[in-house]
């Protein structure tokens, strides 16, 4: 039983979540909401301690369909960084807000971007083309992620300011346009720089909340220097170019590594 331990740990992280919310706001939806999340996701881990070889997958759309296609366009939330913009003004601590708080500030402090390789809608769908490990050389142009991120915040902050009505109908029709473009973006820049992740590694926005916190993540890869006989396989495999043999905080991309464990699945010599 013990090496299903950590499977444990998340359902129990989660249902401490969903019960804490459903009390305090008195709202059923968040016991629903966050078991639903906490069971698919230490499903997956169960079914990787299984080694079965879909199991992130098998997470990725269970969690991702169900925030974009339910909550996204069924419940008309928008769970868009501008969505997290616009519930903050309004000062109300809702769906998008509580969402960005667990997923993708405080919660990469314990598992990382967990979120990039088990939830995100945008990566679920970027997963499935050619290029699952990079076959070019990493451009140096993550600055946009800075650009896209001011840009999502002057949108919402615009419509406050020119008092603006029913901004709630104008953040659902961002939530659709706005992921069109994800899309769009990501897929041509998938074929362009031969990279499934180009769009995670150079223009999402969100990543400037998710790589400071992942820097401190309690849930990392780590190398076993005395198995490692630096065959570089993990290297090789690895979509997001983390050098994960360096067990250094600061090692090189090591606030990309999205846990998909294909470097854990690589090594020959079971060292990571
Ligand atoms: S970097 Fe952005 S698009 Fe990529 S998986 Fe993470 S949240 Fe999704
Ligand atoms: S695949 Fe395993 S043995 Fe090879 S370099 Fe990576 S950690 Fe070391
Ligand atoms: S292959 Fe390993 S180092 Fe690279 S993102 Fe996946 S878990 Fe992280």
């Amino acid at each position: 039983m013990r090496k299903y331990s950590f499977p444990i740990l998340i359902l129990a992280i989660f249902e401490t979540v969903a019960v804490s919310l459903w009390l305090t706001k008195d709202n059923l939806f968040y016991l629903f909401n966050f078991s639903y999340i906490g069971l698919s996701i230490s499903l997956g881990c169960f079914l990787f301690i299984r080694k079965y070889k879909h199991a992130r997958r098998l997470v990725q759309l269970l969690v991702g369909l169900y925030m974009l296609v339910y909550l996204g366009l069924i419940c008309g939330e928008n769970m868009q960084i501008e969505g997290f913009w616009y519930y903050l003004f309004t000062g109300v601590f809702e769906a998008a807000t509580i969402h960005y708080a667990v997923a993708k500030i405080f919660g990469p402090l314990i598992f990382g971007r967990g979120w990039c390789g088990y939830a995100c809608w945008t990566a679920m769908v970027l997963d499935f083309l050619p290029y699952k490990t990079p076959k070019g050389e990493r451009k140096k142009i993550g600055w946009i992620r800075y650009f896209t991120f001011a840009l999502s915040l002057v949108f919402v902050a615009s419509l406050f300011l020119a008092k603006v009505g029913n901004i709630e109908r104008i953040m659902f029709w961002a939530f659709i346009i706005g992921n069109v473009l994800y899309y769009a973006v990501g897929i041509i820049l998938a074929f362009a720089f031969k990279d499934n992740r180009a769009f995670c590694k150079y223009i999402c926005p969100i990543t400037v909340f998710l790589k400071p916190m992942s820097y401190f993540s309690f849930v990392r890869v780590n190398c076993d220097k005395e198995k490692c006989i630096a065959c570089g396989k993990c290297k090789r495999v690895c979509p997001m170019e983390v050098d994960v043999t360096d067990n250094s905080r600061n090692r090189k991309n090591g606030t990309e590594c999205i846990l998909c464990m294909e470097c854990v699945n690589s090594c020959p010599k079971h060292a990571l």
